[in-house]
């Protein structure tokens, strides 16, 4: 029987999740089936109970079962851990193994597609919801020389702080780690600029001065597929040359799900072009 593997969310139509495995699978040329599952709202766990019964190998997951999936886990990575969200499930007899490979994404696609190695740099991580929680220690793990955090609930940035130095002791004292609010932004600035907040999913931005930027900076939006979203104006409005969407996170963390289910890494390349929406 051909392995059988899903992605779960609620929406799910537009997840591009399916077109990214049938292209890996089609390169590596394994034969998988792969579909797009809308999960119902509180009851996610009957729903992916339902695929298991039914033979499947494995899960992604999105918005909004990646904590429902961190609960539905019987072990957990790390990363998963620490995230408090799993995005890829994989399924062996009673156990079910949760990941969360957003970080490791995020860091393939500044690191190697966007030639940003991010040691030494100063990098500033706009939000602390599900996405930062992900990407916080693969990005500390980088050593880049200052990491902060800024988010509307600031208690949601110190306690990424907290993880930090406890998870991560050396790094984070040889790095600068620091949470706080936007206010607190004044007067400083970053070679690189994540926004990792969903406010670019409603056209909307933090409140972010421009000033934010070093000359040479990189301005990447986690957002993908909107092309040219309030923040990255912003960026190119301060002189910033260099933005990216999350499309090549997007298709990392797909390579890595893949890699992890399949024994294979496929090439990203070709599924970032496919899916790149311009930013114009
Ligand atoms: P969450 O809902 O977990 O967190 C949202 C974050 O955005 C919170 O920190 C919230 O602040 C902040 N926020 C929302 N609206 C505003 C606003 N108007 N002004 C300032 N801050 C705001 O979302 P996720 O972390 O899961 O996702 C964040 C983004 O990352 C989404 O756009 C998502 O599509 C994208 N993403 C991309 C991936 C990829 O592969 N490229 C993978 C995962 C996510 P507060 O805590 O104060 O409410």
């Amino acid at each position: 029987m051909t392995d059988r593997y899903a992605v779960i969310g609620n929406p799910i139509a537009q997840s591009k999740s399916p077109l990214i495995h049938a292209e890996f699978a089609r390169a590596c040329g394994h034969a998988i089936e792969y579909g797009r599952i809308l999960g119902p709202l509180g009851g996610f766990a009957p729903c992916v109970d339902a695929f298991r019964a039914e033979g499947g190998k494995g899960m992604n997951v999105t918005a909004p079962f990646k904590l429902d999936a961190c609960a539905y886990c019987t072990d957990l990575s790390l990363d998963a851990q620490l995230a408090g969200a799993v995005n890829a499930m994989k399924f062996e007899g009673d156990r079910v193994w949760g990941e969360n490979f957003d970080g490791v994404g995020l860091v393939r696609d500044l690191e190697l597609n966007l030639a940003t190695p991010l040691q030494g740099l100063r990098v500033l991580v706009l939000g602390a919801g599900g996405a930062t929680r992900g990407a916080w220690l693969p990005l500390l793990r980088c050593r880049p020389a200052e990491l902060v955090v800024a988010n509307r609930t600031v208690d949601k940035a110190l306690d990424l702080v907290s993880i930090a130095r406890l998870h991560l002791p050396e790094q984070a004292q040889a790095c600068r780690v620091r949470g706080s609010g936007y206010a607190e932004l004044a007067g400083l600035s970053f070679d690189v600029v994540l926004n990792a907040t969903s406010a670019s999913l409603s056209g909307e931005m933090p409140p972010l001065s421009a000033a934010v930027f070093s000359p040479n900076a990189l301005a990447y939006d986690l957002t993908y597929g909107k092309g040219m979203t309030p923040f990255l104006h912003l960026a190119q409005e301060a002189g910033v040359t260099r933005l990216a969407d999350g499309v090549g996170m997007l298709a990392e963390q797909a390579a890595e799900a893949f890699a992890w289910w399949r024994g294979v890494r496929p090439d990203t390349a070709d599924v970032i072009r496919l899916i790149t929406v311009p930013l114009a």
